[in-house]
C-alpha cells in the first residue's frame, strides 16, 4: 500500500501559530521533509518525534532539487510511511505545493493538506497592520517579487496590480526592492506608505517603514524573508502605533 502525503503550513514562524491539525499530523509522522524557512522549534513545539529531514533549497542555489524533493516523497511512500511536508505559512501559497500532490498522486498515494496561516497576511496581522481597512482598502493583492527565472514571461506587472488593489504585500521581493517600488511609484505616488516586516513573529524579527521615495533613494531596504506591504492602510498603522 503506497503511504500517505500530509502537506503541512507551519504559519510564518512561532509555533503557537500552528493549527491543531498540524501539530496532530507531525506527531503521527513518520518522517518530516522540512523546508529551511520553518524553525526548529516549531517539531519541537509540536512535540515530532518523527525522522526529519532538511530539504530546503537555499537561494542563490544548494541544498535540495525540487526533483530530489518529489523523488524522496514518493520513495518514502513506496515503503508506505506518512510522509509529512512541512513548508512554512500556507503551503499551497508560492510554495511547490501542488507538484508535490500531483507526484503523490500518481504514485497512488493518499494526499492530505493542513493549511497553515500563510506570512501575507498573518504577518502583516502580527504587528496589527491591516489589509483592508474601512476608509482605506478595500482591496489587497498578494504577488511573488522572485519569479521563475524559467518563465519567458517573468515580471509581475506591479504597476496593474497596485492600480487595481488598494493594498499590494510582496513576498520575496527584498532582492527587487527598488524596482518593484518603481512600479508602484507610477502607479500610486512616491508618497506611497511602505513597510517591511523582517522574520515576521519570531525572535529576530524587524519592522522596517517609510515611503516608496524611501526606498527609490536607497534609505528603506529588504533583507529576507521580508513581507513588504505598499498602501495607506500603513500610514494608519503608523499614525496609530507611533512608528
Ligand atoms: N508558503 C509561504 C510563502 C513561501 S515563499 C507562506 O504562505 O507564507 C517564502 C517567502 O515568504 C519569503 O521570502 C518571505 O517573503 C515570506 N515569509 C515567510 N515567512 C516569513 C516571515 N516569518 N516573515 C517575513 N516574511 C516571511
Amino acid at each position: 500500500m503506497p503511504g500517505k502525503l500530509v502537506l503541512i503550513g507551519a504559519g510564518p514562524g512561532d509555533p503557537k501559530l500552528l493549527t491543531l491539525r498540524a501539530v496532530e499530523a507531525l506527531r503521527e509522522a513518520d518522517v518530516v521533509l522540512k523546508d529551511r524557512l520553518v524553525p526548529d522549534a516549531v517539531l519541537e513545539e509540536a512535540g515530532c518525534e518523527a525522522e526529519v529531514v532538511d530539504v530546503g533549497k537555499k537561494p542563490g542555489g544548494g541544498g535540495w532539487t525540487q526533483e530530489e524533493i518529489n523523488e524522496k516523497i514518493v520513495e518514502e511512500g513506496s515503503k508506505g510511511r506518512t510522509v509529512a511536508r512541512l513548508k512554512s505559512g500556507d503551503p499551497l501559497v508560492f510554495g511547490r505545493g501542488a507538484e508535490e500532490i500531483e507526484v503523490a498522486l500518481e504514485a497512488g498515494m493518499e494526499v492530505e493538506v493542513v493549511p497553515g496561516v500563510t506570512s501575507a497576511i498573518g504577518v502583516p496581522s502580527s504587528v496589527g497592520l491591516p489589509l483592508t481597512h474601512r476608509r482605506y482598502a478595500s482591496s489587497f493583492a498578494v504577488a511573488t517579487g522572485h519569479e521563475d527565472p524559467s518563465k519567458p514571461e517573468s515580471r509581475v506587472d506591479f504597476k496593474s496590480l497596485k492600480e487595481a488593489a488598494d493594498t499590494l504585500v510582496v513576498l520575496m521581493g527584498a532582492g527587487r526592492f527598488k524596482e518593484i517600488a518603481e512600479d508602484v511609484a507610477r502607479a500610486s505616488g512616491e508618497d506611497t506608505p511602505v513597510a517591511v516586516i523582517e522574520r515576521g513573529t519570531t525572535e529576530d524579527e524587524r519592522i522596517k517603514v517609510g515611503t516608496v521615495r524611501d526606498v527609490l533613494e536607497g534609505d528603506l531596504e529588504a533583507d529576507p524573508p521580508a513581507i513588504i506591504v505598499f498602501g495607506d492602510v500603513v500610514g494608519w498603522w503608523r499614525e496609530v502605533f507611533g512608528l
